[in-house]
């Protein structure tokens, strides 16, 4: 699918989903109130929403309106924020709630623009306002936003660093949907907050997970990135060549990881460079079948966005001595195949045998590829 395509699919998905399933309940939901949205909005920055309702809910019956506000006494609005921390929050909303009963009568300027102008108004709560309040096509981007949108378009750029910041608050512009705006920005908000949480998404539940990218590639948990904490995950693949004759297992990967659809060996996996025996896994994969280990690489390693994978090919060949070739070959395939060599040898499932002199005509990841290419070159073209 196109990155074009993508983006109407997930606003398309995210509005349906927002009318059909979105059962977030919040007191300020569907406020047109400007004055209600930003005592909203002010309240939950650095505060969980569960905290934050008692504070908006004691607010709005002391002060109902911005005149209420502007005319209290400090002493008492302090007194009511207490325990919500972040006191300059308190101080701005009291100089802010008097410039608008001084200099715009009471009212909230209608455009983002001047919005931001407001003491204390940054342009998520700006963005908030106008779209909630004034129907303007602007787009709310905080924690909820960005962790939905790198997970889906699988951006790894980290949230936190200029480029970062550019690229998701225009990925987030291109998306909105310009009728409503504001139901759009609040059922993004609710869809990271309920759906694509940041611990445990639940992506087996979600409407986006046909196309995202990071559930697709099983790294959901790993996004978004901040810059102080791009980690790298190293894994190490230990690949054994199992040959049998002029033949050689390999399989078709699946499963939501990465390389999938393309091709390996008998391939086993740890996360770091243990020192393990080859023979001990390879008596469990091949069980008495008696083998020869004849080589050991050295250390191929190919970068991925969110892991380095470091991998090791180990040449084995299978003893045909005195064996029914036929009955051998069913024998480790059925092995292989179906899984039947065990929990040890976790993952020997789905291997088949193969021509050596065909590899080429499979995909492989980079990572084989170029220890193919070293060890069973593509024959030469034929010669005209
Ligand atoms: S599939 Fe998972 S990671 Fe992707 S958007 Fe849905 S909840 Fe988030």
């Amino acid at each position: 699918m196109s990155q074009e395509s993508m983006k109407s699919d997930f606003t398309r998905k995210l509005l349906k989903w927002n009318t059909a399933q979105n059962r977030r309940i919040m007191p300020w939901k569907g406020e047109k109130d400007p004055y209600k949205i930003w005592l909203s909005e002010i309240m939950l920055q650095q505060t969980r929403v569960e905290q934050g309702i008692g504070y908006y809910e004691r607010f709005i019956k002391a002060f109902p309106t911005v005149f209420a506000l502007a005319a209290a006494p400090e002493k008492q609005v302090y007194k009511m924020w207490e325990g919500l921390g972040y006191y300059s929050r308190c101080k701005n909303l009291i100089h802010t709630a008097r410039t608008l009963v001084e200099e715009h009568e009471g009212k909230f300027p209608s455009t983002y623009e001047d919005i931001l102008k407001l003491k204390g108004i940054g342009p998520y709560t700006a963005a908030a306002i106008a779209s909630f309040a004034f129907n303007e096509c602007q787009a709310v981007v905080d924690g909820n936003v960005l962790r939905a949108l790198s997970r889906y378009f699988g951006i790894s750029t980290p949230i936190d660093d200029a480029a970062g910041k550019k690229i998701y608050h225009s990925l987030a512009c291109s998306l909105i949907d310009p009728v409503s705006p504001g139901a759009y920005n609040q059922a993004i908000m609710d869809f990271g907050a309920t759906i694509c949480k940041p611990r445990n998404p639940l992506c087996g539940q979600c409407v986006q997970s046909k196309e995202c990218e990071a559930f697709r590639h099983g790294y959901a948990e790993e996004l978004p990135v901040k810059s102080k904490s791009l980690k790298k995950k190293t894994r190490w693949f230990y690949y054994f060549l199992i040959e049998v004759g002029d033949s050689v297992y390999i399989r078709k990967r699946s499963g939501r990881d990465i390389w999938q659809n393309l091709h390996e060996f008998v391939c086993f996996e740890t996360d770091k460079d243990a020192e393990y025996a080859p023979e001990d896994v390879l008596k469990k994969i091949l069980k008495k079948q008696p083998f020869i280990i004849q080589s050991s690489s050295r250390v191929y390693t190919q970068q991925l966005t969110h892991q380095q994978v470091n991998g090791k090919f180990i040449r084995v060949a299978i003893s045909l001595s005195g064996a029914n070739r036929v009955l051998l070959e069913k024998k480790i395939t059925k092995l292989l195949l179906t899984g039947a060599a065990g929990q040890d040898a976790e993952g020997a499932v789905g291997y088949q045998l193969v021509k050596k002199n065909t590899l080429h005509e499979y995909a492989f990841p980079k990572l084989i590829h170029a220890f193919l290419e070293q060890t069973y070159p593509p024959p030469a073209p034929a010669a005209i």
